[in-house]
C-alpha cells in the first residue's frame, strides 16, 4: 500500500496504484480448504456426484438447523430458485418488486411471462414502501416479491398484512440475508417461501448455489418436485419441472463455508466498524448502518455518498478508486426499471420510483470479507478522505483528463 498525500499521486494522474492487486466487492470468501478437498474426495470414492447426494443432504439438514426452518430445497442458484418458488406458488399476472435490487428478481418474473410491477423503495431502508405496494395492486396482481436488501429485512409484517388482506402470495429475495434476522427470528422463516443465493460474491458461497426454504410443507413438496423435472421416483413424473438440482461438489463447498460461517460474519464487522468510524469523518458519506439487535452478516458496505456544492461526484471517486486497484461497485445502479428489456416495456415507470432513482444514483457499495483487513480499510479510506478534501479542484482535473 502506497500512501499519498497529493492529488499528482493518484494513480489517475500518474502516480502508481495504491493496491497492488485488484479490490473486489465481493471477493469470495474461502473456508478450510483441506475440509473441502476431502470431502471432495469422498464425492469421488462414492461416485455419487448428484441428485440429492449426502452432501446436499446434510446441507439441508444443517441450513435448516441454523435457520429454524423446516423446509430447505438446495438448488443450483438462486435465479432459477426464485424461477421455481414464483411458479409453485403460483404468481401469475402481475406480482409487486422492487427495482432496486439485482435484475434477476426481476427476471424472474419476466422469464416466465409474469410482468414485474416496480414499486419504489423506503429511502432508509431502501427495501419495499408498503405504502406504495398498496396502491399498485390491481385485479391482476397476485404477489409481491420482496427483496431483503444488503441483508436488511422488508418490513415483513406490513408485506404480510397487505398480502394477507388482498390474497396475494408473499415471496422473499432473501440473497443478500443469510445469517440476519428478523425480530430475533432467522430470516428463511418468512412469506410463504425465501430465496437465499450461494453464489461466489455472496458472503457465504457454494461456488454456484441458493436454497429456497419454507415452513409450508405442500409447497416444499411441490418446490422439490419441480427442482428435479417433476420426478417422484424412478420413470413417474407427476409434474412440471426444470433442472434446479444442486451438485455436491458445490454442496461440500456449502459445508466448508458452513463451517467457517461465524469467522466470516466477525471479518466483516470489524471491518464494517473501522469503515463507519473512518467514513464519519468525510463530508457527505452516509454509511447504511444495521440493527445492532438483530443478526446481521455485513456483507456489503453501502454508502450514500452526497457530495458537497462543486466537489467530485460518486462517479469520480469511483473511477479515481478503480485506478487505484479499488473495484468499488454502484449497485445497483442504474434500477432494474432502467435495464432492458423493463426500459422499453415501461418507459414513463420512474415517474413513481423517486426514492430508487435517487439512491441509485448515490450508491457506492465498498469491498470487505476476509480479503480484506483493518489496514487495507485505512488506506483506502485515506484515498476517499483525500479525493473529497480536494472538492472543486479534484473535478476540474478530471474534466480536463
Ligand atoms: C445475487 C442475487 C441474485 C441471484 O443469485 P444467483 O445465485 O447468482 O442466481 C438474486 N437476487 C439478488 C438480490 C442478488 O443479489
Amino acid at each position: 500500500m502506497t500512501p499519498k498525500s497529493t492529488l499528482d499521486e493518484f494513480a489517475l494522474f500518474g502516480g502508481e496504484p495504491a493496491f497492488g492487486h485488484k479490490l473486489h466487492v465481493g471477493q469470495p470468501n474461502i473456508g478450510d480448504r483441506a475440509h473441502f478437498l476431502d470431502r471432495v474426495n469422498r464425492i469421488f470414492d462414492s461416485r455419487w456426484l448428484t441428485n440429492n447426494g449426502e452432501a446436499v443432504q446434510e446441507l439441508e439438514r444443517r441450513l435448516g438447523e441454523h435457520l429454524g426452518v423446516k423446509h430447505v430445497i438446495a438448488v443450483c442458484n438462486a435465479t432459477v430458485g426464485l424461477e421455481i418458488a414464483i411458479r409453485a406458488m403460483p404468481m401469475e399476472g402481475e406480482v409487486i418488486v422492487p427495482s432496486l435490487t439485482f435484475v434477476a428478481t426481476a427476471h424472474a418474473l419476466q422469464w416466465q411471462q409474469i410482468t414485474p410491477v416496480f414499486c419504489d423503495v423506503d429511502p432508509v431502508t431502501h427495501n419495499l414502501d408498503p405504502e406504495q405496494v398498496r396502491r399498485l395492486i390491481t385485479p391482476r396482481t397476485t404477489g409481491i416479491l420482496g427483496v431483503h436488501l444488503w441483508g436488511r429485512p422488508c418490513d415483513v409484517d406490513a408485506l404480510q398484512a397487505i398480502a394477507d388482506e388482498h390474497r396475494l402470495h408473499l415471496l422473499f429475495d432473501a440473497a443478500h440475508a443469510f445469517g440476519c434476522s428478523h425480530q430475533g427470528r432467522m430470516v428463511g422463516n418468512f412469506g410463504r417461501a425465501e430465496v437465499f443465493s450461494f453464489h461466489a460474491t455472496k458472503f457465504f458461497n457454494t461456488f454456484e448455489g441458493g436454497a429456497i426454504t419454507t415452513n409450508d410443507d405442500a409447497l416444499a413438496a411441490k418446490i422439490r418436485l419441480m427442482t428435479n423435472f417433476g420426478f417422484a421416483g424412478y420413470d413417474n413424473v407427476v409434474h412440471v419441472g426444470t433442472n434446479g438440482k444442486m451438485n455436491e461438489v458445490c454442496a461440500a463447498m456449502g459445508l466448508t463455508s458452513l463451517q467457517a460461517l461465524d469467522g466470516f460474519i466477525a471479518t466483516n464487522r470489524t471491518n464494517a466498524d473501522t469503515y463507519a468510524e473512518r467514513l464519519a469523518r468525510i463530508p457527505g458519506m452516509k454509511l447504511c448502518r444495521y440493527d445492532t439487535t438483530e443478526r446481521n452478516n455485513f456483507q456489503y458496505v453501502v454508502v450514500e455518498y452526497m457530495p458537497q456544492p462543486g466537489g467530485p461526484s460518486r462517479d469520480d471517486l469511483i473511477r479515481l478508486l478503480w485506478a487505484e486497484n479499488v473495484m468499488a461497485r454502484k449497485y445497483f445502479w442504474p434500477g432494474c426499471h432502467r435495464m432492458e428489456p423493463y426500459r422499453t416495456l415501461f418507459p414513463t415507470v420512474g415517474e413513481r420510483l423517486p426514492q430508487t432513482e435517487a439512491i441509485a444514483d448515490r450508491l457506492m457499495i465498498l469491498p470487505t470479507g476476509t480479503g480484506m483487513n483493518t489496514a487495507s480499510i485505512h488506506a483506502l479510506c485515506d484515498l476517499l478522505e483525500l479525493a473529497v478534501a480536494q472538492g472543486p479542484a479534484l473535478s476540474a482535473r478530471l474534466g480536463a483528463l
